[in-house]
């Protein structure tokens, strides 16, 4: 509801980035925000801190996450739907490793339709799988992160994301809002790819 206290919203740009773990979502989220001023919703970041502040809901989540697990639905839905309330004033959305299998695509449907929005398009990050296998090894040396430190969870990540995840590409192809990018090059020079195809969605 706006300020007027009607439920008429000026359209948002919400983004879905999606891609395999390593595909560098959180590097162009970071860019795309600094761009478009959206507000940043990463469902991983999310639950690192909850886990960091030992919430509830990070217990929950901790033995999902650290054998490279999909954190069940319904906690992962409600964790997302109350940071979409969170933001009452957000110009837009970028979701970032969510949603990650059907059930939550379509969830996150209702959650923006109960609010007359909608998902603006799928920005999907196109890398190889031995490609990002050399990056998460390279991540693991900084990230701290327990699921990245383990061969092991990493494929299991990866086969998950095979698995489950991808079919929400067929998904948004399905509602003409897949776009592609190649995930390979400088930074920058993906950045510009995912600016050619944001750019013309700003109302
Ligand atoms: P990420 O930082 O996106 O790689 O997520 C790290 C971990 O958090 C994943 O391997 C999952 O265990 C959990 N996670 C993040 N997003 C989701 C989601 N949308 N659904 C279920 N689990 C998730």
């Amino acid at each position: 509801m706006n300020s007027s206290g009607s439920t008429d919203q000026r359209p948002l740009l919400n983004i879905a980035l999606f891609g395999p773990p390593g595909a560098g979502k959180g590097t162009q989220s970071e860019k795309i925000i600094q761009r478009y001023g959206l507000v940043h919703l990463s469902t991983g970041d999310l639950f690192r801190k909850h886990i960091k502040e030992q919430t509830a809901l990070g217990l929950k989540a901790q033995s999902y996450i650290n054998q490279g697990a999909l954190v069940p639905d319904e906690i992962t839905i409600g964790m997302v739907d109350e940071k979409i309330n969170d933001s009452p004033e957000a110009k837009g959305f970028i979701f970032d490793g969510f949603p990650r299998n059907v059930n939550q695509a379509k969830a996150l449907d209702r959650l923006l339709n109960a609010k007359n929005c909608a998902i603006s398009t799928m920005i999907s990050l196109e890398v190889p799988e031995d490609e990002l296998k050399t990056r998460l090894k390279q991540r693991a040396k900084i990230s701290g992160r327990v699921d990245d430190q383990d061969p092991k969870k990493i494929q299991t990540r990866l086969d998950i994301y095979a698995e489950e995840t991808l079919p929400v590409a067929a998904y948004y192809y399905q509602q003409e809002k897949l776009m592609k990018v190649n995930g390979v090059g400088s930074i920058d020079e993906i950045f510009r790819e995912i600016c050619t195809a944001l750019d013309p969605l700003q109302s």
